[in-house]
């Protein structure tokens, strides 16, 4: 069997614990999929901070705050015929 690096075996680790029915973060029995209440809670707020850091919403923002449309960003002007 091919040799796997760390994370590859974190995640075959995490598709067996998910195959049994058990939480892929602890060994508590998995309410939804993959993890357990408690991680499922985490892997939400984590998910969201991570988008919220990619589309620039602050972390501590109330929940439901939407990023701004692209009608609403400026864009810097180009002029893309000159090349
Ligand atoms: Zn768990």
């Amino acid at each position: 069997m091919k040799k796997l690096t760390g994370s590859q075996r974190t995640m075959a680790w995490m598709a067996r614990q998910k195959a049994k029915g058990l939480c892929a973060a602890c060994n508590l029995i998995a309410v939804d999929g993959w993890y357990c209440a408690r991680h499922k809670l985490q892997n939400a707020l984590g998910c969201r901070n991570r988008y919220r850091t990619r589309v620039g919403i602050p972390l501590d923002a109330p929940k439901g705050t939407r990023a701004k449309g692209s009608h609403e960003i400026q864009q810097p002007k180009i002029n893309r015929n000159l090349t």
